[in-house]
């Protein structure tokens, strides 16, 4: 039996995440969510916030969530991009540095410290060989949840680890495609997190279809899911099931 529920009766929850703070998310992706009513999660890399800052000040006040994807954005040697900063070359002291100064500069410059954490490249590593470490918990000590990248997972809320949450990556994808997700999710009553990038044409690389996006959300309230952050979600899911477990403690002391 499925001892979790969702707030208001909702059949399960959708988050809409999207990362760099790549300036088509406040051009074309904002007025899309905010005129359907809904809010989502900007993991931003701070440099890339200032060409559109005004923009990005104004989806916090309209109650999007800015959560950490660190400065440097430090992925596997084996990108091109940033071999210069690989996490085969980083520690875990050289982790604990990019969360505090992405947190330093977002608080700087929105006046609020970052509660999620979005793994670059959805990798969670330093080191190499025999030398690899987990920084998940890094993570954990500072923030309330994190999400991976493109697992392609439905995330179970009475089970699912707050720190790996698994994610849909939601670029280059048709309508359909993301109404595929949204079944999978209503049927288990569970938690889907899309990530993308761009927002516009989903022909475009790492772009996740403007229309699509749309159609999606539409649907995904029609069918009493609820949508909102990445922390809102992660904020109930903590919550509610401590309540669940406490009940199930209490029903088994009474036995
Ligand atoms: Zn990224």
């Amino acid at each position: 039996m499925n001892r979790f529920s969702w707030p208001g009766g909702a059949s399960a929850a959708l988050c809409f995440s999207f990362d760099d703070a790549r300036a088509s998310q406040v051009d074309t992706g904002l007025p899309i969510l905010d005129e359907l009513g809904v809010r989502a999660t900007f993991y931003v890399q701070p440099d890339a916030l200032q060409t559109r800052l005004t923009k990005w000040r104004n989806a916090v006040e309209s109650g999007h969530e800015i959560g950490n994807h660190t400065v440097g954005h430090p992925c596997s040697e084996n990108f091109p991009f940033g071999r210069d900063r690989s996490l085969e070359n980083y520690t875990i002291e050289m982790m604990k540095k990019e969360c505090d100064l992405a947190d330093e500069r977002i608080r700087s410059i929105f006046g609020v410290t970052p509660r999620t954490f979005a793994y670059p490249c959805g990798q969670s590593y330093v080191g190499r060989g025999v030398r690899t470490q987990s920084y998940v918990p890094v993570v954990a000590e500072r923030y309330l949840a994190a999400r991976c990248f493109a697992e392609g997972a439905v995330n179970d809320p009475e089970f699912c680890n707050l720190h790996q949450l698994a994610a849909f990556d939601g670029d280059c994808r048709s309508s359909s495609s993301l109404a595929e997700v949204l079944e999978r999710t209503t049927a288990v009553g569970g938690w889907a997190i899309f990530a993308g990038h761009e927002i516009g044409d989903a022909s475009a690389r790492q772009t996740t279809g403007a229309h699509a996006l749309e159609e999606t959300v539409r649907r995904a309230l029609s069918l009493s899911v609820w949508v909102d952050t990445v922390s809102a979600v992660a904020e109930y899911v903590s919550t509610h099931r401590k309540k669940i477990r406490q009940e199930v403690n209490n029903v088994q002391s009474r036995k």
